[in-house]
């Protein structure tokens, strides 16, 4: 018999898949599906084939190292490097057929000498700076290659990309402005399809979702709409063990320095799940764990600091639990976006940082 694990962390391949096949019904155009930290922490290497059976032909990661994990994985897709290709890199790009996000003249150029070093055109998102300030050629670049068109001998451009920076305030003025911008640029690239959305683009007007939608965040269960009940499945359950269970009297404190003070007479249970488990240290006197009894979903308050490895709950008047059983600390009770809200963080992060020490269970028959 396997010992029960402390904690573990069920990722719902059904749900990401159900969600995936949501968001590209959306549109008329097509969804790639972004990958890049391993699938915001859950795992590219079980998720991305699950959504290739499922019908995504195109993925996006954000290192060029997360590329090639997935190439033998995902034989036949396209598969896109946000990040670009650096110097030295030209030639794993072209050899594991692997496309790069171009974002600036010199990655240009890199990408050109290559494909004139091949004798042969090479494809290439290229990627616009409309407002985000981070990545993909400014105004300035884009007005010196269109007065030197030589600089894309040899590149296929096949889409020109932007990134929204506001996608999730759908009355911000701020996208309608980069959508233009991206259209304008379009012009001057016939053969190219646009790509814009992330998760939260697609659910402003159908024209943002454009030729090729890059969601994320909303596959993984996170809402896209945050203004607006979630749309989207939850896809991540993080359970934890109740190590010990003690009564304290009115007055006694738990846990570092001592931050939660007992109103009662009052029953603590102590978790096997903490900070190093990406469970934040922020969230100390803030979230819950809930434990399920049948049909009863009962709340225990979190109580104290987070340590490392523990957590203390409140379990005052919960009749039924005890040691070994299980407290969810995410999941359908706690979605990874309001844990984000308590602790000042969004659901991205709570996400990519889930610890690697859990029991991992994928969900789904893929
Ligand atoms: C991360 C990322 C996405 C996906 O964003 P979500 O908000 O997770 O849907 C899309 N495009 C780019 C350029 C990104 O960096």
């Amino acid at each position: 018999m396997n010992p029960t694990p402390p904690a573990t962390l069920e990722i719902d391949l059904t749900a990401i898949t159900t969600n995936w096949r949501a968001l590209a019904a959306r549109h008329s155009g097509q969804t790639a599906a972004v990958v890049k930290a391993d699938a915001y922490g859950l795992g590219a290497a079980r998720i991305a084939p699950a959504l290739a059976k499922a019908g995504c032909t195109q993925f996006f990661t954000a290192h060029l190292s997360e590329a090639l994990a997935l190439r033998p994985l995902l034989p036949r897709a396209a598969i896109m490097v946000l990040h670009g290709v650096l110097p030295g890199e030209a030639v794993m790009f072209t050899e594991n057929n692997i496309i790069p996000v171009i974002s600036s003249l010199p990655e240009l150029a890199l990408w050109s000498a290559e494909a004139q070093y091949r004798s042969r055109k090479l494809p290439a998102f290229l990627q616009f700076d409309t407002g985000m300030s981070r990545l993909g050629l400014s105004p300035e670049e884009f007005t010196i290659l269109r007065e030197n068109p030589g600089l894309l001998t040899g590149v296929n451009v096949t889409h020109v990309m932007t990134h929204l920076v506001n996608a999730e305030l759908p009355n911000d003025p701020m996208n309608e402005r980069q959508y233009e911008r991206i259209r304008t640029i379009k012009q001057y690239f016939p053969g190219a399809k646009i790509s814009l959305a992330n998760s939260s683009g697609m659910f402003l007007p159908a024209k943002f979702c454009a030729d090729l939608a890059r969601p994320g965040a909303a596959m993984y269960g996170l809402n896209p709409t945050p203004a607006q009940p979630n749309p989207m499945l939850n896809a991540v359950r993080l359970s934890g063990r109740i190590l010990a269970i003690r009564e304290i009297e009115t007055g006694t404190k738990v846990g570092y320095n001592g931050i939660w003070t007992a109103p009662r007479r009052s029953t603590i249970a102590t978790v096997a799940v903490g900070y190093a488990d990406g469970y934040f240290r922020r969230l100390g006197n803030k979230a819950a764990g809930y434990y399920t009894h049948g049909f009863d979903v009962y709340t225990a308050p979190l109580v104290g600091r987070v340590s490392m490895d523990l957590t203390t709950f409140d379990i005052t008047g919960i009749a039924e639990v005890k040691i070994g059983d299980s407290l969810e600390l995410i999941g359908k009770n706690t979605p990874p976006d309001d844990l984000a809200l308590a602790a000042t963080s969004n659901g991205y992060e709570i996400l990519t940082s889930l610890g690697k020490r859990f029991q991992r269970q994928y969900l789904g028959a893929f």
